[in-house]
């Protein structure tokens, strides 16, 4: 049995950044990193972007070089699942039977793709995108050519439909439930641009469209949608979000919230010895208070780093507000805060439409900025949410736009 001073549950980002945050300020305590995939951890972003496009290498993916994980003086220990978590003992067990002791646990496992209930012999032919490995799956079948149906309007979604579109030998149908691709981000004026783009770049994009049944003939997969429309593909993407990995937290008794673990500004769940962070943290939002899960390569950062620090008693509270950004075609974007098409949205708009920045309000406050093609302004619209500026004062105006 290996004992731990840290033991660090998941191989991601969050927990690549934990281990340098605690390393930074504790250079004796041993730590131990567990992760289910066989890789060390690695960027998931360019899995439904830059990987496609040739602008990122499978080689370059590796968050830190084999030498730097060496010099941190971490036990890597991959490709072994934790299936149980004894907070009592404060003990682990992965699958293959291995048990490891903690004096101080961070559980950052992330999340799952969201699967269709699917019949076993369809299965060959429906792909979901969460991993290195979903994606060596996906672009070997895609490289193959023919049909392919990209089924959900998130980020995922419009992010593999875009890809997938600019491939060789690929033809791509996009269905999305809402009015387009990131219709619950996205004001009127934007929609109208990026759903313009998709079909201009070939794609045949239907909105409003629910996928309730997939069947199959010799041949082509058959999609049925609740509207009572029918389409046909040679495989299928299917792209509707992830699902935090809650089980070991729940089984343990962990308090849970949001669909993740709750955990309190300095990122400690309801044990007073296990810490989370990234996808699978719930925590008080550092402007509003009210609770947030947030499913962002920013976020997992930087909750990684802050509950590194707070397991060595080094950290204050929990108060960056994270970013989340996107590329599409020549379209890319940073936002920050709560941005949803629901809130009162103002979008100023550039002369030539290629630029906008749009304020998310509530409650005569904004509570979220997207900067679209606008580069270098996170931190003025981070500071603007801070203020809870008034939407209605002249300040906030002409605050972030360039032009
Ligand atoms: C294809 C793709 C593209 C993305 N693009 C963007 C983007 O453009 N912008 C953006 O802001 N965000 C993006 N994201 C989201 C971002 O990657 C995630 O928010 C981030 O990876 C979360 O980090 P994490 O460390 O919390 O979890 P993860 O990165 O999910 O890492 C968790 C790790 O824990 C492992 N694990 C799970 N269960 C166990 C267990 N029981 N025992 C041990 N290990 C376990 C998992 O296998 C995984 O390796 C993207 C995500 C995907 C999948």
């Amino acid at each position: 049995m290996a004992e731990y001073d840290y033991l660090l549950i998941g191989a991601g980002p969050a927990v690549a950044a934990a281990s340098g945050a605690i390393r930074s300020k504790d250079s004796v305590g041993n730590i131990g990193i567990l992760g289910a995939e066989p890789e060390a951890p690695y960027q998931r972003p360019p899995l439904s972007k830059g990987l496609w496009l040739g602008k990122d290498k499978e080689a370059d993916l590796a968050l830190r070089s084999a030498e730097d994980w060496a010099a941190l003086n971490v036990d890597l220990l991959l490709g072994d699942p934790v299936i149980r978590l004894d907070p009592q003992q404060r003990l682990v067990e992965t699958i293959s039977g291995k048990m490891h002791t903690y004096q101080k646990a961070l559980l950052a496992m992330g999340g799952r793709a969201r699967q269709f209930d699917l019949p076993k012999e369809l299965q060959e032919r429906v792909f979901t995108l969460r991993s290195l490995e979903d994606y060596r799956r996906l672009h070997t079948r895609a490289t193959a050519g023919g049909e392919v149906a990209v089924i959900g309007g998130g980020f995922l979604g419009a992010e593999l439909a875009a890809a997938l579109s600019q491939q060789a030998n690929l033809q791509v149908f996009y269905a999305v439930s809402g009015a387009g691709p990131l219709a619950s981000l996205l004001p009127d004026v934007l929609q109208e641009k990026i759903n313009a783009r998709y079909r201009a770049a070939g794609v045949r994009l239907e909105t409003r469209k629910k996928l309730s049944r997939l069947r199959a003939n010799d041949t082509r997969l058959i999609l049925d949608f609740e509207e009572g429309h029918m389409a046909s593909c040679d495989f299928l993407v299917y792209a509707i979000g992830m699902e935090a990995n809650i089980g070991l937290a729940e089984r343990a008794g962990l308090k849970l919230a949001n669909g993740g673990v709750a955990v309190d500004a300095q990122l400690c769940s309801s044990d007073s010895h296990i810490w989370v962070a990234g996808d699978l943290a719930t925590y008080p939002d550092p402007v509003w208070g009210t609770p947030i899960r947030l499913e962002h390569w920013d976020n997992a950062e930087v909750t990684g780093h802050a509950a590194g620090l707070a397991m060595v008693g080094a950290a204050s509270a929990f108060a960056h507000q994270s970013l989340f950004y996107s590329d599409l075609y020549e379209f890319g974007f940073e936002a920050i805060g709560n941005c949803q098409n629901q809130m009162e949205c103002r979008t100023a708009l550039s002369p030539d439409g290629a630029q906008a920045v749009v304020y998310y309000c509530e409650n005569h406050q904004v509570h979220g900025v997207l900067l679209w093609n606008v580069w270098g302004k996170v931190d003025s619209a981070r500071q603007l949410i801070a203020a809870r500026t008034d939407p209605g004062s002249d300040a906030w105006a002409n605050a972030l736009r360039e032009w």
